[in-house]
């Protein structure tokens, strides 16, 4: 075993972040805990170092609990959550043969540009700006042809959709379709249940939820996923960013022992591991605490008759809300006008609904006094002027 605890116990008392002025409320970078920036700090021992091996194991460790998968082959690399989309659909998708992507905004549109330059068919089930993907429509697709996958995006950080992935996982494995999820501005903030939803790739990154610094991706494969790596008979195009030179390396650690396909940034790891730990130590409490945030913050601008893009509550991310602008202002108004009250938001950026929107990051180590403050931020400007 190491050295990780296996049943969440209570969260350990942390000191918080510290709070910048203005209050960055953006979906990404998020604020790291200090702690985990001293551990970035720290000047990264040899790859082959036990005390690096033991870095990745932690991090692998924790990245099958983050995601509810505790019998997938964990990955912990290095990338953007843009190589990590790139990363699974090159390590796991036949170029020639159609995948279908539900999209809920940009990142969906984005899977699909991925797997075009990649030379793979990509159908696309486009959701209205605020929509959810209707799990009957998705099937009857599936039905009227094969896929070899389903591409989905779990939160959508351009639109604030929650995907309902346990649904449509079951509809895609009905259809003998791999499930690929981008968790990028869900893991964290979100529930997420790889194993017991039937999901075959689950993929996020540090900068969001996690509120760990950019520069690595997570993903976990399930068994299905990881036997097609395994089974594979052709090779894509990218040698970095292939997983299965990847999978022997994640396998050595997770017994404990140094193997090499590329140098990993050692003080990375150590920082995805500490970052992790806090993470899931506060277990289930996070995803409530989000889910609280949310509402708090959500109730607050209702009041001041901001419309939500996200018709449907149930369809509302617990880490990111996108409003329209209010009739009046322009979008960059409203932005710098919140920075003059103290806290930095974000443009929109649905590509077919960023001009009259404007996105709230709520992830990460956010509290209520950050709520509050962004509600006060808004109010203040919002006000009618005498
Ligand atoms: C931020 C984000 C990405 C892309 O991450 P980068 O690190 O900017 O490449 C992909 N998908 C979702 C859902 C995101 O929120």
């Amino acid at each position: 075993m190491s050295g990780v605890p296996e049943t969440a116990a209570d969260p350990r008392p942390s000191p918080p972040p510290e709070r910048p002025d203005p209050l960055p409320m953006v979906v990404g970078p998020t604020r790291p805990h200090p702690s985990v920036l001293r551990r970035m700090a720290r000047a990264a021992d040899p790859i082959d170092a036990p005390s690096s091996v033991r870095d990745l194991r932690r991090a692998l460790v924790l990245t099958r609990r983050l995601l509810g998968a505790p019998a997938a082959l964990p990955f912990a690399l290095p990338g953007t959550g843009t190589a990590g989309m790139e990363s699974l659909a090159a390590s796991l998708l036949a170029p020639g043969a159609p995948v279908l992507v539900a999209s809920t905004g940009m990142w969906g549109d984005r899977w699909r540009d991925i797997c075009l330059r990649l030379g793979v068919p990509a159908h696309a089930h486009t959701c209205a700006p605020g929509r959810a993907p209707d799990p009957g429509e998705v099937g009857r697709r599936l039905a009227a042809e094969p896929h070899q996958a389903l591409l989905l995006t779990h939160v959508d950080s351009s639109s604030g959709v929650r995907t309902p992935v346990a649904e449509l996982a079951g509809v895609a494995r009905a259809h003998g379709a791999l499930v690929l999820v981008d968790g990028i501005s869900a893991a964290g903030a979100e529930d997420v249940r790889q194993e017991v939803w039937g999901v075959d790739a689950y993929l996020t990154s540090t900068p969001k939820a996690l509120g760990i610094p950019a520069g690595l991706y997570l993903a976990a494969l399930g068994p299905r996923a990881a036997d097609a790596l395994r089974a594979r008979t052709w090779a894509p195009r990218h040698y970095s960013l292939d997983l299965r030179g990847w999978a022997p390396v994640m396998r050595a650690a997770l017994e404990g022992r140094f193997a090499y396909h590329q140098s990993l940034p050692g003080n990375l790891i150590g920082a995805l591991a500490e970052g992790l730990e806090l993470v899931v130590e506060e277990g289930r409490e996070r995803v409530r605490r989000h889910r609280r945030l949310a509402l708090r913050l959500r109730s607050a601008l209702d009041a001041e008759g901001l419309a939500n893009l996200v018709a449907d509550d149930r369809d509302r991310a617990n880490g990111v809300s996108v409003y329209r602008t209010p009739p009046g202002l322009t979008t960059g108004e409203l932005l710098r006008g919140a920075a003059g009250h103290g806290v930095l938001l974000q443009a929109g950026t649905h590509p077919r609904a960023a001009e009259e929107t404007f996105r709230v990051g709520h992830l990460g180590n956010v509290d209520e006094h950050d709520i509050d403050r962004t509600a006060d931020a808004l109010r203040r400007l919002l006000a009618p002027r005498e």
